[in-house]
């Protein structure tokens, strides 16, 4: 029996390859191809658009982002066992599928697309965090894509879309929100996968903005963050110490209470204090 894309359906298909799922790879595979077909909409109309995917597994969202019409897909999968699957989805679909067999953190997959790029994927949630970070910090804005449509644990997704104030507001919602706009946009429950992780999931979409939302040096941002979240729960005139010997009279300088915490600075309130600290360097 073939399914609506006239290829085997996903049980079938990993049956007949024996893949079963290596937890160190984070595999929790996605069957249900009208799920992933739901998962490939939420990035909009790809047509004109090159997708980068990142961990394509047995390609049910491949398939999905490829039947919804994608201009070309390029997946890149770490595990070899995935490669004869993934071909034969290439065959189907010829000229439209590049595979690389490769590390996600260890190339650059830049030089294979051409504009305009989606990001879409079911990450693995072991890298999933690092390489949205890195997506989000290139060395030149705009980066290489114009959208990021991402499956991440719940706790991650909130952790993105968090607003000032509340626990889940830190780093990955100030590096995410300053330049972009993110929003969660499914939730998926764990029994959607196989093989079911312990936690709830949920596809966040991410839309870069051409400019920051206010001006800031982003290593200098980057650091400020880093040191402010790295200790929540100190007031910044000490989890800031190591930035500057003044922090107490340059927190004051930007309006902020050198005894507040990270957790209630909003956007705005830490790029003025990455600026301040631009001008004292
Ligand atoms: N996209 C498939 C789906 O939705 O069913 C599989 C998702 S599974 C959560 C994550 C996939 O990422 C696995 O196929 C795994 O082998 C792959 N993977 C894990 N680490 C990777 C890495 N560093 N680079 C590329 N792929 C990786």
């Amino acid at each position: 029996m073939s399914n609506i894309d006239g290829l085997p359906p996903l049980r079938q298909v990993i049956a007949d390859h024996g893949l079963s799922a290596k937890k160190a790879l984070g595999q929790n595979f996605l069957l249900d191809l009208n799920l992933t077909a739901k998962i490939a909409r939420q990035a909009g109309d790809l047509s004109e658009c090159d997708v980068l995917e990142i961990g394509p597994g047995p390609g049910g969202l491949t398939r999905a982002l490829l039947h919804e019409g994608a201009r070309k897909v390029l997946a890149v999968e770490k595990d070899p066992r995935c490669l004869p699957i993934l071909s034969a989805i290439s065959d189907h679909y010829p000229g439209r599928l590049e595979v690389m067999n490769a590390d996600a953190l260890a190339i650059s997959v830049a030089d294979h697309l051409t504009p305009p790029v989606r990001v879409v994927a079911n990450l693995p949630y072991n890298v999933g965090t690092e390489l949205l970070i890195r997506w989000l910090t290139p060395d030149v804005w705009p980066p290489f894509w114009d959208s990021l449509t991402l499956m991440f644990q719940k706790e991650v997704a909130a952790r993105i879309v968090a607003l000032p104030g509340s626990k889940a507001y830190g780093r990955l919602s100030i590096l995410t929100q300053w330049r972009a706009d993110a929003k969660i946009v499914m939730e998926i429950p764990p029994q959607a996968f196989t093989p079911p992780p312990k936690v709830t999931s949920a596809v966040v979409h991410i839309t870069r903005r051409d400019k920051m939302l206010f001006p800031a040096n982003e290593a200098i941002l980057t650091r400020v963050v880093a040191a402010g979240f790295g200790q929540r729960r100190k007031m910044l005139r000490a989890s800031l110490k190591s930035l500057s010997p003044d922090i107490g009279a340059i927190l004051e300088s930007v309006g902020i209470k050198p005894t507040e915490r990270a957790e209630n600075i909003s956007i705005e309130g830490f790029c003025a204090l990455a600026r301040a600290l631009e001008g004292q360097a």
